[in-house]
């Protein structure tokens, strides 16, 4: 992968980062080696002190196994560099604990843990964290005139799908000297580029589409070299490196992600289409549909609208779960991202510890269910929400 044109992300998926292997592995090996040895004293202080590359100790993310992850994490996101971490959490506190400490503004609604971690955690800490709504945008300038300097935002959002401008917030952002971080889980980089967009770091529950099976988990953070050079040292002392075997089976899954996400896309599409002309559907939420308030700017800025959509039924929070509850395709479970497609009511979920207030505030309503469309066929999916929708609200 030396060549000065970079090549399309399909082929990234499959080739960036794959070391050359001895035994003639068409792809990098599993190293479970927690440490490795050196011909000599001179040649173990070359990499301690910097001078050499080299393998030393997993927990450091200095395993090939790791760091051949890493060059195709950066790769996909078109970054300088990556770092694996053991779950989306642990690389969104890496990069808190590194970049954030000044103040940290989040924009929108975001995971629930994200939430929590910003709300209560982090002001533990001393930190200031500030969370404003995409409808008080014009809160940021002056936020960011007294002193926060981190930006932090997931587009499209969880589970609203409400969807930002990445160019011209990281432009403010930029304007005052401060970083900006986007959480590209739900769009993936198969849909939506941030740091081609101006973001200075994407990050990832890899748990999700990248790991897509719903069988592993893990985080990424993408970046530039000097920028996240810092988060080296949290990441190590922290101990959140993910283990050689995740890296591994996460690599396995990136080869292919290309082609899980464009289906899913096309698929959520035809979903979010049928369930728009479903009589017991009241609201569908999903960026690809023309009348869905951010379809242009996601027109603009992402190449594809990703499998994630929430649609509003005629129903209130009991008869909504009644609908959920006959769902036989679709399993009620809180991830996504994954092969199996998946269901969850956010109010029972994701946005469960939020007051009722809070829940007005962000629009999030009892009727909501959000769906992640999984590798199934589309006419089965739809099938299944029909059956499950054709018993007369109560
Ligand atoms: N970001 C988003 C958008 C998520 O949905 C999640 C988890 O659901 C996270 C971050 C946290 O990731 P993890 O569960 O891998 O720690």
């Amino acid at each position: 992968m030396h060549n000065k044109t970079p090549m399309h992300l399909a082929t990234r998926c499959v080739h960036a980062g794959e070391l050359d292997d001895a035994q003639g592995s068409p792809h990098t090996p599993l190293y479970t080696t927690t440490t490795f040895k050196f011909a000599s004293t001179e040649a173990i202080l070359d990499v301690v002190e910097g001078r050499a590359a080299g393998s030393l100790y997993t927990r450091y993310g200095l395993n090939p196994t790791i760091q051949s992850l890493e060059a195709k994490l950066a790769s996909l996101e078109g970054a300088e560099a990556a770092f694996a971490f053991c779950s989306g959490m642990a690389a969104e506190t890496a990069l808190f604990l590194a970049h954030g400490r000044e103040g940290v503004v989040c924009i929108g609604d975001a995971y629930g843990g994200t939430l929590e971690m910003l709300a209560e955690q982090l002001p533990l800490l001393g930190i200031d964290t500030h969370l404003i709504l995409g409808s008080e945008l014009d809160r940021l300038d002056k936020l960011l005139a007294g002193g926060a300097r981190l930006v932090f935002l997931e587009t499209p959002t969880n589970p609203a799908l409400e969807v930002f401008d990445l160019a011209a917030i990281a432009e403010k952002a930029h304007a005052h000297g401060a970083l900006l971080a986007v959480d590209n889980t739900f769009a993936s980089p198969v849909n939506q580029q941030p740091l081609a967009l101006g973001a200075d770091f994407a990050v990832h529950s890899a748990t999700k589409y990248l790991g897509g099976h719903s069988d592993l988990t893990a985080g990424a953070l993408m970046g530039s070299q000097e920028l996240l050079a810092p988060i080296f040292g949290w990441r190590k002392n922290l101990g959140s490196m993910p283990a050689p075997e995740t890296c591994n089976l996460l690599a396995r899954s990136l080869r292919t992600l290309v082609v899980r996400v464009r289906q899913q896309n096309a698929s959520a599409q035809a979903v979010a289409e049928a369930m728009a002309l479903h009589p017991r559907v009241q609201r569908v939420l999903y960026p690809g549909l023309p009348d869905f308030p951010g379809h242009e700017l996601a027109a603009k800025q992402m190449s594809d609208f990703g499998g994630m959509l929430t649609i509003e039924v005629d129903a209130d929070t009991e008869g909504t779960a009644a609908v959920v509850d006959r769902l036989k395709l679709f399993a009620i479970a809180p991830s996504l991202g994954g092969a199996e497609s998946l269901v969850t009511q956010p109010v029972t979920t994701t946005h469960h510890g939020l007051s009722e207030t809070e829940r007005e505030r962000r629009g999030i309503s009892g009727a909501m269910v959000r769906l992640s469309v999984g590798l199934e066929d589309a006419e089965d999916l739809i099938a299944d929400l029909e059956q499950a929708l054709s018993v007369a609200s109560g």
